[in-house]
């Protein structure tokens, strides 16, 4: 039996940390970031992962490491398929 290894990463957004500044939108190498239509408490439009893109994400972290308000958390897995 072949066993293949699938790369899984994502990440969550707390929308409510989020200035809108959209540094991370300008970083994402595989520009899965958008900027949602709804707003925050702070009067912001928080991002969000755009519809049907979130398989495309790498886990490669930019996002996280450029966000000021560390809004962002990526998580990636190994997992047997
Ligand atoms: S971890 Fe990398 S690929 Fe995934 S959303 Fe963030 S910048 Fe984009
Ligand atoms: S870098 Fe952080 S604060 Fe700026 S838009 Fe992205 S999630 Fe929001």
């Amino acid at each position: 039996m072949v066993e293949k290894l699938k790369r899984s990463a994502y990440i969550v957004i707390e929308a409510e940390r989020c200035k809108g500044c959209r540094y991370c939108i300008a970083v994402c190498p595989v520009q899965i970031i958008g900027v949602s239509k709804s707003t925050n408490q702070m009067g912001a439009n928080p991002v969000e992962v755009i519809v049907g893109k979130d398989d495309l994400c790498t886990g490669c972290g930019n996002c996280a490491t450029m966000c000021p308000d560390t809004a962002i958390s990526v998580f990636s897995t190994r997992e047997k398929s």
